[in-house]
């Protein structure tokens, strides 16, 4: 057995980008899930021959280096100018906005984006489309990580094609890629036709406990899970309202179970390790455009702000400027700068709750439900019901 290379000692030092098994030659790295579900790296020993590709791919031990970036980025508060896209997007609907203006571009084109998986119990994961109806599939945000799976061969495939790929995902993922693509090359540019847009990121929450939440709730509701939305905006832009539909026509919006996930993540107590120590939470983004939501638009532009959502947008490369050119006619949008946009994530990486060890005990000793349980939001109707329920005990027994 040879000198088996090491990846990461800690796992605040993986994203799980999946770089470094796309790009073994020998196919000895495989992604395993680890007891909180998150997925990284094993390498087969037997299999290794010692290259180093791995270690030279790894974007959180290499820095992305992006041509053609911009001086100082363009800031722009974006609105789709379809109500109904922005309704159903999680933000301004910006993501279908691009998305558009590489699928009508007249030139063969792929978009990735994160989906549900609705055939295997709604599991998260990357995939493709070149139809704007495959691409609706990757609309609105889903806070857990994303399986990639093989998609940087598939990108790699269609960029040897000499077609256009549009790859939108976290920051660590969008750099995985880019160093995946520099790479695998070997001296051809496989990065001329690809742009790349990362979000302003929080955090990923461990697909683990998303996948005991869609049990949990398919059982709740004795149905066939159909839809499901963490950004529901009937209420609001900023609500965060969870809203799912079932194959018995119940929906159900914000009640303690449906909240349970988004509680959960809210709470921070279970996103991947590498979240606490983000490499990507500031202004040097490895990304041609980079989209969020614009908090705090109704200061800097009170007028825009009608609760639907406005997109930040941060333009980084002249790729970059245009797309963002290409899709105007399908937008309103206002100049800014990087001070009015400056939310904590793009300044630094959401901080480590001191309860994460005891959360995750918890969950290993005692389940998912029980974990939601404790965490659930306290709202004023919880307590209303709580109350009641404590007089008629109280009573109950007096009489
Ligand atoms: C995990 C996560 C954390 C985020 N944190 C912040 C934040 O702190 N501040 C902020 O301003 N914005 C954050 N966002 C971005 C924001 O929620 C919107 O996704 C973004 O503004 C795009 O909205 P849209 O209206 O343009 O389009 P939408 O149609 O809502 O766009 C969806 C886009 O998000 C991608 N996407 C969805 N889920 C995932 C996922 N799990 N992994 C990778 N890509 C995904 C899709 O591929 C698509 O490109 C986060 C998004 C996610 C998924
Ligand atoms: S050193 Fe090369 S062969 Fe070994 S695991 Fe890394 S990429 Fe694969
Ligand atoms: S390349 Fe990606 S998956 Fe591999 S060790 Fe680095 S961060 Fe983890
Ligand atoms: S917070 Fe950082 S490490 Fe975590 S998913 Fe987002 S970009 Fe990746």
């Amino acid at each position: 057995m040879n000198n088996m290379v090491t990846l990461y000692h800690r796992k605040e030092d993986c994203c799980g980008c999946t770089a470094c098994a796309n790009i073994c030659p020998g196919g000895a790295i495989v992604m395993q899930p680890d007891e909180e579900g998150f997925l990284y790296p094993r390498i087969n020993a037997d299999l290794c021959v010692d290259c180093g590709a791995c270690l030279a791919v790894c974007p959180l031990q290499n820095p992305v280096q992006l041509r053609d970036r911009l001086a100082e980025p363009e800031v722009y508060a974006l609105k789709h100018k379809s109500d109904n896209i922005r309704m159903t997007s999680a933000s301004g609907g910006a993501f279908t906005a691009l998305s558009d203006a590489v699928l009508n571009d007249n030139q063969p084109a792929a978009v990735y984006g994160a989906a549900f998986d609705k055939d295997n119990n709604f599991a998260v994961a990357h995939q493709r489309a070149s139809t704007k109806e495959e691409r609706d599939g990757f609309k609105g945000s889903k806070y857990v990580q994303s399986d990639l799976g093989r998609i940087f061969q598939a990108v790699r495939q269609d960029l040897s094609q000499d077609m256009t790929v549009y790859f939108t995902g976290t920051p660590c993922q969008a750099a995985g890629l880019y160093n995946y693509l520099t790479k695998i090359g070997r001296g051809r540019d496989l990065t001329e036709k690809l742009i790349l847009t990362d979000l302003v990121c929080h955090g990923v929450a461990s697909p683990r406990l998303w996948q005991d939440h869609i049990r949990q709730i398919r059982e709740k509701y004795q149905s066939q899970l159909l839809d499901y939305t963490f950004r529901n905006k009937e209420q609001g832009w900023r609500g965060y309202n969870v809203r799912a539909t079932f194959a018995n026509k119940a929906c159900a919006v914000n009640t303690k179970e449906i909240k349970g996930f988004a509680g959960i993540y809210r709470s921070c107590l279970a996103m991947r390790p590498a979240c606490y120590e983000c490499r990507f939470a500031n202004l040097n983004r490895p990304s041609d455009i980079t989209i969020g939501d614009f908090w705090g638009i109704e200061k800097s532009h009170p007028e825009l702000d009608d609760n639907k959502g406005v997109s930040l947008v941060i333009v980084n490369t002249a790729k970059g400027q245009s797309l963002f050119t290409q899709c105007k006619d399908s937008i309103d949008y206002w100049p800014g700068n990087t001070q009015d946009c400056l939310q904590p994530n793009l300044q630094r990486s959401t901080a480590r709750p001191a309860g994460r060890q005891l959360f995750w005990t918890r969950y290993q000793a005692k389940g998912f439900a029980h974990v939601a349980r404790r965490i659930s939001p306290v709202t004023i109707k919880g307590l209303m019901g709580r109350a009641r329920r404590a007089l008629r005990r109280f009573f109950g027994k007096k009489q």
